[in-house]
């Protein structure tokens, strides 16, 4: 694979307005030997970069069932989601994955090998499912959910699903069950990009 350059370049949202480190306005420039835009603080130096974020989740099956949490929160309330969310400091992606499903599920899950990464540029995430089975029917719904629910595989609600991300997963989560082979998929949801 040869690496390429970017093919399209924008500052990220600022994430701030003022110096971390001593309280100043920051500035958004090119700094010297960099090639990015950078908030910079003109009064101490520091530099602010923003990278991206990961997201972890998984793909928790009970009896040929998925089991789907109905969002409580923006962005898109009301949808249907894999448990999943933004890593947590100090952990692994998957205790994050485990922990995302007690949080949003409260399932007692055994987590399996690692299936889809997602690289989401234009949102600057990248997205990491794990493959996992559940051990029991209880669910207990945390307050970021609506309600928690097991789906039959006919009856997964594609148009109700909350993100390209999880409704990929799923669609080669259904593809490989036809082989009963479940590879590592890794790929790219394109833009758009911001103007
Ligand atoms: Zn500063």
């Amino acid at each position: 694979m040869t690496l390429q350059a970017p093919t399209f370049y924008f500052p990220a949202p600022r994430a701030q307005k003022f110096c971390s480190q001593c309280g100043n306005p920051l500035s958004l420039y090119i700094p010297p030997d960099d090639n990015r835009l950078r908030d910079v603080c003109d009064t101490c130096g520091a530099v602010h970069y923003q990278n991206p974020r990961n997201v972890v989740g998984v793909v928790p099956v009970w009896q040929d069932r998925i089991l789907l949490c109905r969002r409580a929160i923006e962005p898109r309330y009301d949808k249907w989601t894999l448990p999943a969310g933004f890593m947590e400091l100090g952990e692994t992606t998957a205790e994050g994955a485990m922990r995302e499903t007690q949080e949003e599920a409260g399932a007692q899950i055994e987590l399996g090998p690692l299936y889809t990464v997602i690289d989401v540029p234009h949102a600057e995430q990248v997205h990491f499912f794990y493959l996992a089975e559940v051990q029991s029917a209880e669910l207990y719904p945390g307050p970021e959910s609506l309600e928690a629910a097991f789906f039959d595989l006919d009856d997964i609600p594609w148009s109700e699903l909350a993100f390209r991300t999880v409704t990929t997963t799923l669609e080669h989560y259904l593809a490989d069950r036809q082989t009963g082979v479940f590879p590592v998929h890794h790929y790219v949801i394109p833009g758009p990009f911001p103007k």
